[in-house]
């Protein structure tokens, strides 16, 4: 079920929440309607719409952040894609399990590792490079724009992302060279690429 207002889909929650209290009242009894929030309910009288702002084609309800289509295809259910999109364009070298760790930071997208949330960031940027001519997911990987620190230098925080810790076969041989390095250059004097600190501009972590 989905908001008439606002097209949100509506929690199993909300709508018992709203049909409990609708008991005893009769004239609100009957009606088939659940709108997402207080917010939706009391503007349900004003139904115009204004042009969807992110596909800039279709109509869109005034309360709605995008229209149905663009929320349908979007990248995620909290963000819309063009503030994706401009959180790209704000952090290049930050890579993508930093970037999707930072934007995407809701327990649900924890859990899952955030492979629904990768697959469909994947998708936008092929589109995008269909579109623009722009290669954003090599924007977001560049090594170029990563920041070379000593190994003991890290902050806590990106620990998790120097580049090649993953175990895999190549990182398995980066690994290696850089205790081999540390044998002959001294521990200390090891240096690996990190991202940058993440940059929000205008926006805030969920
Ligand atoms: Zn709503
Ligand atoms: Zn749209």
């Amino acid at each position: 079920m989905k908001c008439p207002k606002c097209d949100k889909p509506i929690t199993e929650k909300r709508i018992k929440e709203v049909l409990h209290k609708r008991k005893g009242h009769d004239r609100a009894r009957d009606s088939h309607r659940i709108y997402c929030n207080r917010t939706c309910f009391e503007s349900r009288g004003n139904n115009s719409k204004d042009l969807c702002t992110e596909c800039g084609v279709n109509q869109k309800r005034a309360a709605a952040k995008r229209c149905g289509d663009c929320r349908r295809i979007g990248v995620s259910q909290k963000r819309l894609d063009s503030e994706i999109k401009e959180l790209v364009v704000l952090n290049p070298g930050a890579g993508f399990d930093y970037f999707i760790d930072m934007v995407f930071s809701e327990s649900s997208t924890r859990k899952t590792g955030g492979w629904t949330v990768r697959r469909k960031l994947l998708e936008f940027f092929e589109d995008l490079q269909e579109i623009e001519g722009v290669d954003y997911a090599s924007w977001l990987q560049n090594p170029d724009a990563m920041i070379r620190v000593k190994i003991d230098k890290v902050p806590a925080d990106r620990e998790k992302y120097v580049r090649g810790q993953r175990r895999t076969q190549v990182s398995r041989m980066v690994q290696r060279q850089r205790m081999r390095a540390g044998l002959s250059e001294g521990k200390a004097n090891v240096s690996v690429k990190i991202p940058p600190e993440f940059r929000w501009g205008k926006y805030k972590p969920l």
